[in-house]
């Protein structure tokens, strides 16, 4: 080793030794006679002194050393002279003498600072990823990363789970998203798909006789790409046999309560145990199967009460069946008056954009003597007003909006001012996981643009056992044995009972629009494994980069990933994708048709 000690391991009972340290320049500061550097490594950061009288030569090294110049340190620890210390470094009690500096390589200057917690571009930072990635902020999410994805194992290990890898080069899985394609060589024209997920290979595992199966697995979607979400990524995959929806639900709740615990015991858990909330109840109350509920902001159906007011809108919508809502929103109605109808015409314009026609609103005054304030107040009796004030536990000074439309229409609306208010507001604490299960979900969802029923989660959703009736008579009805693991307003998890029996397996195909020859081909393998003994089985799979993000409290999961590719694919220090090598397509006979070259390259 070029080292006998890392750069964040010296303390005060070194004292004394003698030790080589190796790294990256930090800081140089040159005071003549002596210089000062900040060594850094992985580990941390420890301050080198350079005496130009007592080792001339390293003085000499240390002089022309700039910032991420690598060099080997050999010198001796002394504890720092009187009010020297820095309370900052958990080195910052001693320093290293240096006697002898080797330059191991020299660096250009950096395009950015890696010694700075400062904003960077972020494509600079993509093309430079490696300098990127040599940032303390960056090294702590991606060791985080490593000590999460470790503790899933050992914690699954201890419960019986065995890894299992599963194929790359696979066939269409049925995930919902579009497939990325890998031309075969060997049998030309013919191509494999990459695993949207090893749901089909993890049940088979399970038809295999493993019973308690994990992967850390990559997954591939080829979807138009958003924040959380990247062309590939990783799961926590898991599978069980002889299982109901509640053991892999308990299974997985311990172990990520477990994991929070060590990994990052700074963040609160909300919950212990994690609540478990209809599909219903949660579209009611939030508009949104994945809410953040580390605030409230409940909409509460006030749809008996408004249908009584004198407020023509809300009457003549409840006798069409569409509902109205309400939401407290805490302290929001304690501004100006000016203030007031701005944010209020702010919220509308908002919500006008999710499809609603407009929001009515009505504020609390703080002093009890004044009269309420807004658009639809006078359409409500003083007893309505107080019946009003009450269900939703308002008070002075609370704003309270009100949204009536189609029912799909509110849950947007509800979801967008619950999001925006809450940043507006601040009212997500960092620090907490609000950690919570959605149960309950529709089997199907329906997909006006093509006709026909969507599996809400996939087709190998086993639907509640009482509903299965329904998928003859009334299949928007049918639940599913779906479940979620929201966090924090994302989707941390998700998974399902099974159906292990192909007769009520072949009778999901037709509803979701599949032909039956269609079914046959693409998931044949799997109709034919139903039919040599397949257990009862479920599970889950856990989105590893968004729990890592969480963790990590960073905005978007490119920031716990080492190599992630930016919003349109690509990876800007590699430069991919890129055009393959005319021989390369011509040994997998394929021609290749760019419509429009322009629009190709303004996309990546
Ligand atoms: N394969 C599913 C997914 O990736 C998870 C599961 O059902 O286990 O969303």
């Amino acid at each position: 080793m070029l080292k006998t000690h890392n750069c964040g391991e010296l303390r005060v009972e070194h004292a004394g030794q003698a030790v080589v340290l190796a790294g990256w320049v930090n800081r140089q500061r040159d005071q003549g006679g002596v210089i000062f550097i900040d060594l850094r490594d992985r580990w941390g950061i420890t301050q080198v002194v350079v005496n130009a009288a007592d080792a001339p030569a390293a003085h000499a090294i240390a002089s022309d050393a700039r910032s991420e110049y690598v060099l080997q340190v050999s010198g001796q620890v002394r504890v720092r002279p009187e009010g020297t210390s820095n309370a900052d470094l958990a080195t910052g009690d001693i320093e290293v003498v240096a006697q002898d500096i080797r330059l191991l390589n020299a660096s250009k200057t950096p395009p950015f600072y890696i010694n700075k917690d400062e904003k960077i571009d972020e494509a600079r930072r993509m093309q430079y990823r490696y300098l990127d990635l040599r940032r303390p902020a960056m090294q702590d999410n991606i060791v985080l990363r490593h000590r999460m994805v470790k503790f899933m194992r050992d914690y699954l290990d201890q419960q019986g789970f065995i890894e299992v890898e599963t194929p790359i080069l696979f066939k269409t899985t049925p995930e919902g998203a579009r497939d990325f394609l890998v031309p075969s060589r060997l049998q030309p024209g013919k191509f494999y798909a990459l695993p949207q997920s090893p749901q089909q290979l993890k049940q088979l595992l399970m038809v295999a006789g493993y019973e308690r199966y994990f992967q850390i697995a990559r997954c591939f979607r080829d979807e138009d790409l958003r924040g959380e979400r990247q062309p590939e990524f990783t799961q926590l995959d898991l599978e069980m046999s002889f299982v109901e929806r509640d053991d892999v639900i308990s299974l997985v709740e311990g172990m990520i309560t477990a994991l929070t615990e060590t990994v990052v015991p700074h963040k609160r858990l909300l919950w212990k145990p994690f609540p478990r909330i209809t599909y219903t109840e949660v579209m009611e109350k939030y508009g949104s199967d994945k809410p953040d509920l580390r605030y409230g902001l409940e909409a509460v159906d006030i749809s008996d009460l408004a249908g009584k007011s004198g407020f023509a809108v809300f009457t003549s919508n409840v006798a069409d069946g569409k509902p109205v809502k309400a939401m407290r929103v805490p302290g929001a109605a304690a501004v100006s008056g000016t203030q007031l109808r701005k944010d209020t015409a702010d919220l509308e314009t908002l919500v006008r954009g999710v499809g609603a026609k407009g929001l009515a609103w009505m504020a609390l005054p703080v002093d009890e003597n004044e009269e309420v304030k807004g658009p639809v107040g006078k359409y409500f009796t003083i007893e309505q007003k107080l019946e009003l004030i009450e269900r939703l536990g308002a008070q002075g000074g609370d704003l309270i909006l009100f949204l009536s439309d189609k029912r799909e229409i509110v849950y947007n609306a509800v979801d967008i001012l619950r999001r925006t208010l809450a940043e507006k507001l601040n009212l997500a604490d960092p620090d907490t996981l609000a950690f919570f299960w959605v149960i309950d979900f529709p089997l199907f969802l329906w997909d006006e643009e093509n006709q026909r029923w969507d599996p809400s989660q996939h087709m190998f959703t086993l639907p509640m056992p009482e509903d299965i009736p329904l998928l003859d008579t009334d299949p928007g009805k049918a639940r599913g044995t779906q479940y979620d693991l929201i966090c924090n307003g994302y989707e941390t998890g998700g998974g399902s009972i099974r159906i292990h029996d192909r007769a009520l397996q072949e009778k999901i195909f037709p509803l979701i629009g599949q032909t039956m020859e269609h079914a046959k081909e693409q998931f044949g393998h799997m109709l034919e494994a139903f039919e040599y003994g397949t257990p009862p089985h479920g599970g889950i799979a856990c989105g590893v980069d968004r729990l890592a993000m969480l963790f990590a409290s960073v905005p978007n999961i490119r920031e716990v990933i080492a190599f992630p590719k930016t919003q349109t694919g690509s990876d800007l220090m590699a430069h991919a994708p890129s055009p393959a090598e005319p021989g390369q397509l011509e040994e997998l006979g394929i021609a290749v048709v760019v419509e429009d070259e322009t629009e190709v390259e303004k996309s990546s």
